[in-house]
């Protein structure tokens, strides 16, 4: 018997997401979870060792530490690789302000949106930053995300950008959440510069591209395309540059109007365009030939009261490979739950709930360019699984806005439990 840091038992679902086949999830695929029942998990320190049933891991291993699981579903730690959660003050005012009728657009128009989140920020200490972000990436942690991806993009200056990417570079070492930062330079144009905006792109060009690459901050340089924020010239302009200094792309595309950025997201090589609720069949097929993950953020579609989701079917059927993100942020959507946004997708966008699972979990890691490591319940990956005190895999996104997460492992270690649920830690005599 090999002896092991921790084995977890008794799962009715194990949902593997295991595949045989290499890339992301796509078409059909999207529904193929990998479960076992009564399955059972072997980890060694961080890493996965073994995966089966219960009988065949407890002839295999054993370990002082056994969780059982005791026929609930076991399943990878969420990826949520799209989220803004470095800011200052949250923003409950603009929700009543749209529930009056003013648009997203004229809020933002009239000083409100992403540039009342900029002074804050610019004034915040860097430990400021850093406390307030790390309350909100805990609560993350316990409802199931294992790894995020977060944003800089609300200082606008090359020090307050800087800033915010140190705190990410913080916040990741300090907690037990794998934290990926992205560069957001080009969020906004900030005030300052509202009536410049070429002076702007500049700066964000000669100074804080290079200034970033130099102190290693991102691997990641990401723009808010859209009409009236980065039009298609700047975009394409903005992401060139920083595309020949190395950076990798991702895009807000497409959000509110069919401005073409799921186009130029192909055009230029992106790993990702995020948002996509009106994009066309032309950025549908141009992101298919590219290889571009479509990020889709029913969330935010849903806290803006807008009606038009992203089309997660036809981009399903078109092949393409379909990922969910909060898209966490103070403004259009305070939503820190991947849970509430897989019970979105399937209840607005009609996905089945193991594609969303899918979307949620492998593909997400796959957008984040980690899937060797996670998104995942296999060997040799890292041990980031979550317990859900749920009957079925489809109980998700059926009930609503809820926490279902009965126990958070993250690389090996027991980071959330339920409080209610002590009793299922149990030791076994040897
Ligand atoms: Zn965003």
């Amino acid at each position: 018997m090999t002896k092991l840091s921790l084995i977890i038992k008794n799962a009715k679902q194990l949902l593997t997401l295991q595949s045989d086949k290499k890339g992301p999830r796509i078409g059909e695929e999207m529904q193929h979870l990998g479960i076992i029942e009564h399955g059972a998990v072997a980890i060694d320190k961080a890493i996965i060792v073994d995966v089966g049933k219960t009988d065949e891991i407890l002839n295999k291993y054993t370990s002082e530490n056994i969780i059982d699981a005791n026929g609930k579903i076991v399943m990878p730690g969420f990826v949520d690789p799209h989220t803004h959660p470095i800011f200052v003050q949250t923003r409950e005012n603009e929700l009543e302000m749209r529930i009056k009728g003013k648009s997203y657009k004229e809020i933002s128009q009239s000083g409100g949106g992403i540039r009342s989140s900029i002074n804050a920020v610019r004034k915040a200490s860097l430990e400021e930053l850093v406390t307030l972000a790390e309350k909100r990436i805990n609560k993350m942690l316990q409802q199931g995300t294992t790894t995020m991806e977060a944003k800089s993009g609300y200082g606008l200056s090359t020090d307050s950008e800087i800033k915010m990417l140190r705190a990410i570079e913080i916040l990741n070492e300090k907690s037990d959440m794998d934290i990926v930062p992205t560069f957001l330079g080009a969020h906004e144009f900030p005030e300052e510069y509202k009536d410049n905006k070429d002076k702007y792109i500049r700066i964000l060009v000669d100074e804080m591209l290079p200034e970033v690459k130099r102190q290693g901050l991102s691997k990641y340089c990401d723009i808010f395309c859209e009409s009236y924020v980065y039009n298609i010239d700047q975009s394409r302009y903005i992401l060139g540059k920083a595309k020949e200094m190395g950076f990798r792309i991702r895009m807000h595309a497409d959000e509110l109007e069919p401005t073409g950025g799921a186009e130029l997201s192909a055009e230029i090589g992106a790993i990702t365009a995020d948002h996509l609720g009106a994009t066309s069949d032309k950025g549908i097929q141009a992101m298919k030939r590219a290889g571009v993950v479509p990020i889709l953020l029913p969330g935010t579609t849903f806290s803006l009261g807008l009606d038009h989701y992203a089309r997660a079917r036809d981009m399903i059927n078109a092949g393409l490979a379909v990922t969910l993100a909060t898209d966490y942020n103070p403004g259009s959507c305070n939503c820190d739950s991947m849970q509430f946004i897989i019970s979105l997708a399937c209840i607005q966008m009609r996905m089945l709930p193991a594609e969303a699972i899918a979307a949620s979990t492998i593909n997400g890691a796959y957008s984040l360019e980690l899937a060797d490591k996670i998104g995942s319940i296999e060997k040799t990956k890292q041990a980031d699984i979550v317990i859900m005190n749920i009957p079925s895999y489809q109980y998700i996104p059926y009930h609503l806005g809820s926490n279902c997460v009965d126990m958070v492992i993250k690389k090996g270690k027991t980071v959330f439990r339920n409080d209610n649920n002590l009793e299922l830690i149990t030791r076994v005599q040897e």
